[in-house]
Protein backbone atom coordinates (compact mmCIF):
# COMPACT_ATOMS: atom_id res chain seq x y z
CA UNK A 1 0.00 0.00 0.00
CA UNK A 2 1.30 3.50 -0.71
CA UNK A 3 -0.47 6.81 -0.41
CA UNK A 4 -1.72 7.33 -4.10
CA UNK A 5 -3.32 10.81 -3.13
CA UNK A 6 -2.92 13.04 0.47
CA UNK A 7 -3.48 16.63 1.59
CA UNK A 8 -7.40 16.00 1.25
CA UNK A 9 -8.99 18.34 3.49
CA UNK A 10 -12.24 17.46 5.47
CA UNK A 11 -14.18 19.37 7.49
CA UNK A 12 -15.05 19.01 11.18
CA UNK A 13 -18.25 16.90 10.65
CA UNK A 14 -16.86 15.01 8.07
CA UNK A 15 -13.66 13.89 9.87
CA UNK A 16 -15.47 13.17 13.37
CA UNK A 17 -17.75 10.89 10.53
CA UNK A 18 -15.00 9.38 8.59
CA UNK A 19 -13.05 8.55 11.70
CA UNK A 20 -15.63 7.09 14.43
CA UNK A 21 -18.73 6.92 12.29
CA UNK A 22 -20.49 9.31 14.47
CA UNK A 23 -23.54 10.81 12.93
CA UNK A 24 -24.76 12.25 16.28
CA UNK A 25 -22.62 16.27 15.99
CA UNK A 26 -24.87 16.95 13.31
CA UNK A 27 -28.28 16.86 15.41
CA UNK A 28 -26.70 19.66 17.65
CA UNK A 29 -27.13 22.31 14.35
CA UNK A 30 -29.53 20.41 12.29
CA UNK A 31 -32.78 17.88 12.42
CA UNK A 32 -35.86 16.77 9.97
CA UNK A 33 -34.87 16.76 5.94
CA UNK A 34 -31.73 19.49 6.87
CA UNK A 35 -30.26 16.40 8.90
CA UNK A 36 -31.28 13.85 6.45
CA UNK A 37 -29.75 16.00 3.29
CA UNK A 38 -26.69 16.31 4.78
CA UNK A 39 -26.28 12.97 5.91
CA UNK A 40 -26.77 11.67 2.59
CA UNK A 41 -24.25 15.03 1.64
CA UNK A 42 -21.64 13.07 3.67
CA UNK A 43 -22.32 9.90 2.74
CA UNK A 44 -22.18 10.56 -0.91
CA UNK A 45 -18.37 12.23 -0.37
CA UNK A 46 -16.93 9.32 1.84
CA UNK A 47 -18.54 7.03 -1.43
CA UNK A 48 -16.66 9.44 -3.92
CA UNK A 49 -13.30 8.88 -1.76
CA UNK A 50 -13.47 5.66 -1.51
CA UNK A 51 -12.84 2.47 1.59
CA UNK A 52 -9.10 3.63 1.46
CA UNK A 53 -9.58 6.80 2.99
CA UNK A 54 -7.58 7.34 6.05
CA UNK A 55 -6.65 10.40 8.58
CA UNK A 56 -3.30 11.33 8.00
CA UNK A 57 -3.49 14.18 10.64
CA UNK A 58 -1.72 13.82 14.13
CA UNK A 59 -3.69 15.21 17.20
CA UNK A 60 -0.89 14.28 19.26
CA UNK A 61 1.97 16.05 17.06
CA UNK A 62 3.87 18.59 19.33
CA UNK A 63 5.62 21.74 17.80
CA UNK A 64 8.85 22.18 20.03
CA UNK A 65 12.04 23.67 18.81
CA UNK A 66 13.69 20.76 17.45
CA UNK A 67 10.45 20.98 14.59
CA UNK A 68 11.14 24.73 14.05
CA UNK A 69 14.49 24.23 13.71
CA UNK A 70 13.38 21.40 10.91
CA UNK A 71 11.10 23.14 9.71
CA UNK A 72 14.03 26.62 8.64
CA UNK A 73 15.77 23.95 7.41
CA UNK A 74 12.95 22.78 4.98
CA UNK A 75 12.00 26.33 4.22
CA UNK A 76 15.67 26.92 2.78
CA UNK A 77 15.35 23.43 0.81
CA UNK A 78 12.02 24.48 -0.37
CA UNK A 79 10.46 21.35 1.06
CA UNK A 80 7.03 21.39 2.71
CA UNK A 81 6.87 22.24 6.76
CA UNK A 82 6.41 19.25 8.73
CA UNK A 83 2.45 20.27 10.84
CA UNK A 84 -0.05 18.11 12.24
CA UNK A 85 -2.24 18.23 9.54
CA UNK A 86 -4.86 20.37 10.77
CA UNK A 87 -5.76 24.04 10.35
CA UNK A 88 -7.84 25.31 12.75
CA UNK A 89 -9.18 27.79 11.07
CA UNK A 90 -9.48 27.40 7.04
CA UNK A 91 -10.95 30.14 5.24
CA UNK A 92 -10.16 28.88 1.82
CA UNK A 93 -10.75 25.04 1.30
CA UNK A 94 -13.91 23.52 0.56
CA UNK A 95 -14.68 20.57 2.32
CA UNK A 96 -13.56 17.41 -0.28
CA UNK A 97 -16.57 15.29 1.45
CA UNK A 98 -19.31 17.60 1.80
CA UNK A 99 -18.36 20.53 0.09
CA UNK A 100 -19.18 23.15 2.80
CA UNK A 101 -17.01 26.09 2.12
CA UNK A 102 -17.85 27.41 5.84
CA UNK A 103 -15.02 28.58 7.46
CA UNK A 104 -13.52 26.51 10.30
CA UNK A 105 -10.92 23.39 10.79
CA UNK A 106 -9.86 20.78 8.17
CA UNK A 107 -8.46 18.00 8.69
CA UNK A 108 -5.86 16.13 6.47
CA UNK A 109 -6.69 12.48 4.85
CA UNK A 110 -4.94 10.34 2.25
CA UNK A 111 -6.02 7.51 -0.11
CA UNK A 112 -4.17 4.40 -0.50
CA UNK A 113 -3.42 2.09 -3.18
CA UNK A 114 -1.69 -0.32 -4.57
ZN1 LIG B 1 -17.36 18.15 5.17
Amino acid sequence: MRVIRDEIKLCTDCMIIAVNADYSGLQYYLDGDKLDAKIDQINAGLDKLGPNLVMSFDPDFQYDFIIELANDARRELGLPERTNGIDEFDTWNACECCGTRLHGARYDFAILGE
